[in-house]
Order: C-alpha cells, then sequence, then structure tokens
C-alpha cells in the first residue's frame, strides 16, 4: 500500500525491498511536470518526437482540465493536485511515457549536480517552472 495515497500497488521485483509509494506518487514526488515541461520546450534530441507530441497533446488537455475546474469554482491548490495526479497516472501507465519522462527525471537530478553551466540552465529553467502556476492558472 503506497504511504502517500493509499492506493494499494503492484511491485514486480525487489521483493525484499518494496518501494513505499505507488509509481504516479513517485512521479508527482519527482516534479515530473517539470521534466515534462523540459522534454516539450527544449531540444532534448534524445526524447522522440512522437513522444514529445503526445506529452505536448497531454500537457495542453491537462490545462484544459485544471482551468475548467477553476472556472467550476474549485480551489486552485485542489484543482492542480488532481489535474497532476490524472497526469501523473497517465504517464505512470504508458511505458511509451514512463521511460523517457524518468530518464529526464534523472538527468535534471545530475545536472543539478553539475557544473556551473549547468546550474545557469537549472536557474534559467527553475524560472520558467516557476511562471508555471501563473500560465496554468
Ligand atoms: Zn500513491
Amino acid at each position: 500500500m503506497c504511504i502517500n495515497c493509499n492506493n494499494d500497488f503492484a511491485v514486480h521485483k525487489d521483493w525484499n525491498n518494496p518501494p513505499k509509494k505507488c509509481g504516479p506518487c513517485t512521479l508527482i514526488s519527482r516534479s515530473f511536470v517539470d521534466a515534462i515541461e523540459y522534454i516539450i520546450k527544449d531540444d532534448i534530441s534524445q526524447i522522440a518526437m512522437k513522444t514529445k507530441l503526445v506529452l505536448t497533446k497531454l500537457v495542453k488537455d491537462a490545462g484544459v482540465l485544471y482551468k475548467k475546474r477553476l472556472a467550476d469554482g474549485e480551489d486552485q491548490h485542489i484543482a492542480w493536485r488532481s489535474t497532476e495526479r490524472e497526469l501523473a497516472e497517465t504517464v505512470w501507465y504508458n511505458k511509451d511515457l514512463r521511460s523517457p519522462v524518468i530518464d529526464i527525471i534523472n538527468e535534471l537530478k545530475i545536472q543539478k549536480r553539475g557544473d556551473k553551466l549547468a546550474e545557469w540552465n537549472n536557474q534559467r529553467r527553475t524560472t520558467q517552472f516557476a511562471t508555471r502556476t501563473r500560465r496554468w492558472s
């Protein structure tokens, strides 16, 4: 059972040391939306164009859904959380999306520890991501 959302989830390997969080919760805790926005906006050659297009459409649809929830009077934070959750489930249960997104999450994590240029890139990216909520709202 996931310690975060209490959902049961399957563990296919590592029975001795099973993960504490389910897949979607893991994606959320690792800022997967940042990774997706990075894939869509930056010119990442290792990600297939087809994957980029699918992710672009997913984010666009999620944005529409999020705005609809706000228009329906839902609290901004709750609206974001449920939209983020649905996006995480879609990405997690589609291995064609899951693998590239996790690769980029790991790459961004490495870059965070990297050299000055990477640091600068991260700052630039953080500034972009800071505008995310504004763009989503
Ligand atoms: Zn969970």
